[in-house]
């Protein structure tokens, strides 16, 4: 059994190299400077390019944490004394949830999650991507208006545990730019891409003001597993207090969001933007300044 399962971990990181690897190639051969802003060093070898490209790769690849991976994380830092300024779930004393839509604006999608969120008469949390946010302004503005709260995604979306230190930073600041740019207004929430953090991640946060938000309940829509699914994931699991990770940009999250909005609001749960289920927190973690761990960029 031990074998089985060496065997498929060899494997699975075997495919993970080679899709990084051609994914890297083919970025190479995009040479898009607006998308790969790494690739336009001038003067750099194809090797050194390569690198840096397979890099770039590996750290834009999500693999989300469950709640539950989430939770034991939580209680590592706990014991090991490490205290973040972060939100986990709401107070579970309110019955409220959040509903939190990632990796967005998108031009198909955005405008009408906003006609349904307009609809039913509630606001929900955004956290976009900030290269997304440039191209799509409107969006933004169009979120923020309706009374919304807008979130950090980072910059590229990329992986953060994988970027080299110094740019951890210049993710959340650059995205912050980008939205401030727009509604002129700092953002003070930010989620991880993936979920995935570590004392770096959330310390750049902190440095930059902003309060790491992690999730309580995760119908996994990034994967299309059908409207049913995602409805009955949510709606079974929830509670005081949750906050639902779904995405900007799946179309059986549109279909399936009014009978979730609806299924709540029967079931008397309010519908809460992130900062304001943080206010309702009652003695929320305290923040503590960690010594940055990573000795060296990778
Ligand atoms: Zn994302």
């Amino acid at each position: 059994m031990k074998k089985y399962i060496i065997i498929s971990f060899i494997i699975s990181l075997l495919i993970c190299s080679i899709k990084a690897d051609l994914y890297a190639k083919s970025m190479l051969s995009q040479t898009d400077p607006e998308n790969n802003p790494q690739l336009t060093m001038a003067g750099v070898s194809y090797d050194n390019q390569m690198r840096v490209a397979k890099f770039w790769a590996r750290s834009q690849m999500e693999n989300y944490k469950s709640p539950e991976e989430l939770k034991a994380q939580d209680a590592r830092e706990i014991r090991k004394g490490q205290v973040y300024s972060k939100l986990m779930q709401g107070n579970p004393k309110i019955k409220a949830v959040a509903l939190t839509f990632d990796d967005g604006p998108h031009p198909a999608y955005t405008p009408k999650i906003l006609a349904i969120l307009k609809k039913y008469n509630i606001k929900a949390t955004f956290f976009v991507i900030g290269k997304m946010v440039e191209q799509y302004p409107d969006l933004i503005k169009a979120e923020d208006t309706a009374g919304n709260l807008i979130g950090n995604h980072t910059y590229h979306h990329v992986n953060l545990n994988h970027v080299p230190l110094d740019e951890i930073a210049l993710e959340w600041q650059a995205c912050n730019d980008a939205v401030k740019t727009i509604i002129h207004k700092d953002m003070r929430y930010c989620r991880p891409p993936g979920g995935d953090y570590d004392v770096d991640v959330i310390t750049a946060a902190m440095d930059s003001n902003l309060k790491t938000v992690l999730w309580t309940d995760d119908p996994g829509d990034y994967a299309s597993p059908g409207d049913k699914v995602i409805q009955d994931r949510v709606l079974q699991r929830i509670g005081n207090g949750g906050i639902i990770l779904l995405h900007d940009g799946v179309q059986q999250t549109l279909d399936v969001l009014p009978q979730i909005i609806t299924s709540l609001q029967n079931r008397g749960f309010k519908f809460q933007t992130v900062e304001e289920m943080d206010k309702n927190l009652n003695g929320s973690p305290k923040s503590l300044k960690i010594k940055k761990h990573r000795k060296t960029n990778k």
